[in-house]
């Protein structure tokens, strides 16, 4: 078997040489090719960096790719009755959206409606006062508390401006402790999974002068893969040859453009050689090597813009029931208010440490009739993916348990998967965020990142892609496509 697989590896190896029209040459001892273009990495932005040379008649190029599929952050996989997404899962808002514009014309995406409004629930016996919330809340709170103006004048973290915000609600509203306090906590976990982080006291307010999305958010019928077919153009009828061009299981270790080309070099000793180089690796990625994996090193302000730019984690898990056992009356999710004493509570009564106080609930998943899916976030999420199926599929019993399981018969749990970004040597993290200490630079972060090193000054060598090189749209997918495209026409209007 091994040696058949081998003779496959050769024939394809043959193949790859002689149909993809690149130089191969030798340098030294060892024969290596050469490409006028090298992306590293297959993500979105990427393949979009790929998919608009290629539209563009720019075919001498390759993508070389750390993992064994295309997509990176956007991962849909088959999960119990149809997909789940592993990444990525909405498209967010309308405007000025790369994304929601491509997939118009489809018709694979849906708008889909939160409501927050009566899905909260609590402990039989917490002190919560759940009419305060559902009557006062989300009427009011959700204007009071995202309002701009405010964030930009407090100049302060995101974690502080919430903290004084509910100062001045218990003032105004006279909303006792317990739930003021429920409510804060709840708040502040559902924006940490916006910025992809459990620590709020690093985010910058300048994230939200950034990033304002109509508050819409658009599913997937189909799954974000759908995305990368609508890319490489199999719904045209004409398929761009992105695959063809990609190398996996290429985890590019340094780039060194010492001479007067770029030579990369990957883990399994392979070297390529290129006249421009994309780079769309993640932050993580780039946090984590950026110092080892260019030579000559990056300049200094790249460094700094690297490290003060905020890449967490969030983690999701899905949980499969043997049948649906919660209400069809919920439109997408239930939430969990916790007091700090329901927390204690809950621990002390835990067979498993009582983590799951920090999960903020379940949202019922499209064409997953038996499917609940939730989102934790930094310490939380990088625990996520040490436990065991057991342990996880225990922790949740126990908390749906002590939520509604007084109200529902829940179901025996059969099936558990879930993501491990924090983990993953080719992501290390979620997405990008503006930090209080990006927010005081002297520069912008994101445009450093995003800026490209030259042999000179016209001749652009080495080229930053991916969603954190994106000063409106980072940390998500119409970002990074975006960027992609930008380091793209950088090459072709060169
Ligand atoms: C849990 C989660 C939920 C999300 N939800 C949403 C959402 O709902 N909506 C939204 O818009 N965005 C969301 N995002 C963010 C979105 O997925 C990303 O912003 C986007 O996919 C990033 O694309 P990219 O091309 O910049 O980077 P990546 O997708 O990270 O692509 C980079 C590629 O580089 C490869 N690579 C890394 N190192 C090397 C190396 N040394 N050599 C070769 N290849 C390498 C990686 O394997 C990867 O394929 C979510 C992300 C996560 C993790």
């Amino acid at each position: 078997m091994i040696r058949l697989l081998s003779l496959y590896f050769l024939f394809m190896m043959f193949l790859i040489f002689t149909t993809h029209g690149n130089s191969v040459c030798s340098h030294g001892n060892s024969t290596s090719e050469k490409y006028k273009v090298i992306i590293v990495g297959a993500g979105i932005s990427g393949i979009g960096a790929a998919t608009h040379l290629l539209k563009n008649n720019f075919s001498d190029i390759a993508i070389l790719e750390a993992s064994n599929r295309l997509g990176g952050r956007v991962h849909t996989a088959p999960f119990g009755d149809f997909l789940i997404e592993y990444g990525a899962q909405w498209v967010h808002g309308l405007d000025d959206n790369a994304v929601y514009t491509l997939v118009l014309p489809y018709n694979f995406l849906y708008i889909q409606v939160v409501e927050l409004k009566n899905s909260f629930v609590k402990h039989s016996d917490s002190k919560l006062n759940l009419s305060v919330i559902n009557d006062w809340l989300f009427d009011e709170a959700v204007e009071f508390f995202y309002n701009t103006t405010d964030m930009t004048s407090c100049n302060c973290s995101v974690e502080d401006y919430f903290d004084k915000k509910f100062k001045e609600v218990i003032e105004l509203k006279n909303i006792d402790k317990y739930t003021a306090q429920a409510v804060n906590d709840f708040f502040k976990k559902t924006q940490g999974s916006v910025y992809g982080t459990g620590n709020l006291s690093t985010v910058g307010w300048g994230n939200e002068l950034h990033q304002y999305y109509e508050n819409k958010d658009l599913a997937w019928k189909t799954g974000y893969h759908s995305l990368i077919d609508i890319l490489l153009g199999k719904y045209e009828g004409k398929e761009l040859p992105v695959i063809q061009k990609t190398k996996f299981n290429k985890v590019v270790q340094t780039i060194n453009w010492t001479g007067n080309e770029v030579q990369l070099t990957c883990e399994d000793g392979t070297h390529y050689f290129a006249d421009h180089v994309i780079v769309t690796v993640s932050l993580g990625v780039l946090k984590f090597s950026a110092k080892t994996m260019f030579n000559p090193p990056l300049p200094n302000n790249k460094l700094i813009a690297i490290e003060s730019l905020g890449f967490d984690i969030v983690n999701k898990f899905y949980i499969q029931f043997e049948t649906r056992w919660w209400p069809m009356n919920f439109a997408h999710m239930f939430n969990f208010l916790w007091t700090n004493e329901d927390k204690q509570r809950f621990k002390n009564e835990s067979k498993y440490d009582g983590w799951a106080t920090e999960i903020i609930g379940f949202h019922f998943v499209e064409n997953q009739p038996r499917i609940l899916e939730a989102w934790v976030m930094g310490d939380t999420a990088r625990l996520l993916e040490t436990l065991s199926d057991d342990d996880l599929i225990g922790a949740v019993m126990e908390v749906l348990n002590w939520f509604v399981g007084n109200k529902y018969t829940i179901s025996h749990p059969i099936n558990t998967t879930r993501s491990a970004w924090a983990s993953n040597p080719f992501v290390r993290g979620a997405y990008s965020y503006l930090t209080v200490k990006s927010d005081h630079l002297e520069f912008s972060a994101i445009d450093v990142i995003a800026e490209p090193l030259s042999f000179n000054q016209t001749n652009p060598v080495i080229l930053f892609a991916g969603e954190a090189s994106h000063n409106k749209h980072f940390s998500t997918v119409h970002g990074a496509l975006e960027t992609g495209w930008r380091e793209a026409m950088r090459i072709l209007n060169f």
